[in-house]
């Protein structure tokens, strides 16, 4: 199994077929191949080896798709760095990789000096941007334009193929290895679930940096679809993107698919291409799901339970269980687990729960990764008995569909009892005045914890904390319900656009710790 057989496969069955389309630049699948075995060529001769790591600090944009794949052809592992982190972060994260090689683009050129003069591994930095190459750098364009191109360097199965760094919500993100077989078998899976086919059109409008997007990039080629990249997320270049470029599917995180549904002109751009909404990355409010169903009637909608660990998807809720004639509660479910997966609901000493009963979520099957990378320890603990560890909640119904209650250190314990975050998010976002809401558990001397909501409101509602929390008691357990309210514009979002509860937790719990299990 090898990553790079798709490309090699689309470029020739449909050469002249446009395989990536960025802005006003469009290649064709005989050109994104010739360019990623020019780049294998470069990085080659830049001293990339069997397993060398290859950097990139960029944008998404067509070439970050090049650098995925040139990469892998070169033999090499692909090790995208977090562009919304700070420098200290980016040179703790280039540290712990230590590429071989690092490319950047306009945008991230000024920082590469730095980086280097930090990180001893890197031979080379390559600018891949549109501006003057700084001195000291390889053009991008002019080495691809001067190499030969090069034959595929043949690594595949259990070699490593990246190194993802988690998203950070949780802490320190840490450095996942997944291998060629891990990232092939997500991809087939991701490809057979979703019903894609070569006449798909997918919107990369999420960080390519991220698995959640990195491994769409992977599975939109296994089909033979068509790439087209935005830059970065923006609800209106979203909506102007699929209308220009006849998107047939777009993936999102379910603040991303707020956001857009709150744009102002929704209802003006021609969205009638668009066929598949799948989301995931973080829990989704039921009734803002509802509301995009709405909204976008034209499309199947489907969802993906999983994690940078599991490459990433564990379980899916297919398309079929979000038609009307589906169960109601489905639409808050993660789905089943995907084919080849195994997925079972434990307690503390991994015995399997029954039905209906709350537990860690375990998973096993070719998309576990092969580790963290340099964390022995820690890999031996996520890998316990030989299942990953998720550190989320969950439970399963008679039917076979999970349920993800919370991540366990997002769960709040109050007076005794256990809150999950996302049942009283759940609650908050029925309410027709609310767009978003996130919450927390802060300190209470009484109760240990007390259940704590952030809460954006729709442009001139006129909804107070009190009435909002009358408006819980009538559909959740007095327990849950939110003890206090602050009404905030927008709500902190990490990286990959996911609600930032660590930010958000901060400053209730400035100089304590808080206890999680
Ligand atoms: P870190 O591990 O660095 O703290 P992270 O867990 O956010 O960051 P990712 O691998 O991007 O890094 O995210 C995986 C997590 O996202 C899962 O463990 C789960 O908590 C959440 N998640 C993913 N998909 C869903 C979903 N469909 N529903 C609910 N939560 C989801
Ligand atoms: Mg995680």
């Amino acid at each position: 199994m090898q990553l790079t057989e798709p490309l090699a496969r689309a470029a020739a069955r449909r050469p002249g077929e446009t395989a990536l389309v960025f802005g006003e630049r469009s290649r064709t699948w005989s050109q994104f191949a010739d360019r990623v075995a020019r780049l294998a060529t470069v990085l080659r001769q830049a001293g990339v080896g069997e397993g060398g790591r290859v950097a990139m600090l960029a944008a998404s944009s067509d070439r970050y798709i090049e650098y995925y794949y040139g990469t892998l052809w070169c033999g090499g592992i692909v090790c995208p760095l977090n562009t919304r982190f700070a420098l200290r972060e980016i040179i703790e994260q280039t540290t712990d990789a230590e590429p071989t090689v690092l490319i950047v683009d306009d945008v991230f050129a000024a920082q590469a000096e730095p980086i280097r003069a930090a990180a001893p591994s890197l031979a080379h930095v390559i600018f891949a941007g549109d501006g003057e190459t700084p001195a000291g750098m390889l053009n991008y364009e002019e080495a691809l334009a001067a190499a030969e191109p090069s034959a595929d360097a043949g690594r595949g199965g259990d070699d490593v193929a990246c190194l993802f760094y988690t998203g950070g919500t949780t802490g320190r993100a840490k450095g996942v290895m997944l291998s060629h077989g891990n990232l092939m078998f997500n991809a087939a899976n991701t490809a057979a679930l979703t019903g894609f086919d070569e006449t798909l059109v997918h919107l990369h409008a999420g960080p390519l940096f991220h698995l959640a997007a990195g491994g769409r990039a992977l599975s939109t080629t296994v089909v033979g679809g068509r790439h087209v990249v935005l830059p970065r997320f923006g609800p209106a270049e979203v909506l102007a993107a699929v209308a220009r470029h006849r998107i047939t599917a777009l993936t999102v995180v379910p603040t991303m698919l707020s956001m857009i549904l709150q744009q102002p002109d929704f209802g003006a751009h021609d969205l009638s291409s668009l066929r598949a909404v799948t989301y995931g990355a973080a829990p989704m409010p039921e009734a803002l799901l509802r509301r995009a169903m709405e909204a976008l009637p034209g499309a199947r909608f489907m969802q993906s339970y999983g994690m940078t660990e599991l490459s990433p998807v564990a379980t899916f809720l297919a398309a079929a269980d979000h038609r009307p004639d589906a169960p109601a509660q489905r639409l808050r479910s993660a789905g089943r687990p995907a084919p080849g997966v195994e997925v079972r609901v434990a307690d503390a000493d991994d015995r399997t729960l029954p039905v209906g009963e709350v537990g860690e979520i375990l998973v096993r099957g070719p998309n576990v990764m092969c580790g963290y990378w340099r964390r022995p320890e820690q890999t031996a603990q996520a890998l316990r008995g030989g299942w990953m560890h998720t550190g989320d909640a969950g439970r399963f119904d008679e039917d076979g569909y999970l349920y993800v209650v919370d991540r366990t250190k997002d769960m709040i314990i109050s007076g005794g009892e256990n809150v999950y975050s996302t049942e009283v998010e759940n609650a908050l976002a029925e309410h027709p005045d609310v767009v978003q809401g996130a919450v927390i558990g802060i300190p209470d001397a009484k109760w240990g914890e007390a259940v704590h909501a952030v809460v954006v409101l729709r442009p001139g509602a006129g909804l107070d904390a009190a009435a909002l929390i009358a408006w819980c008691r009538e559909r959740i357990a007095d327990y849950k319900c939110p003890r206090s309210i602050d009404f905030a514009a927008e709500l902190p979002l990490s990286s990959v656009n996911k609600v930032d509860k660590a930010a958000l937790r901060k400053p209730f719990w400035a100089g304590r710790e808080r206890q999680v299990n």
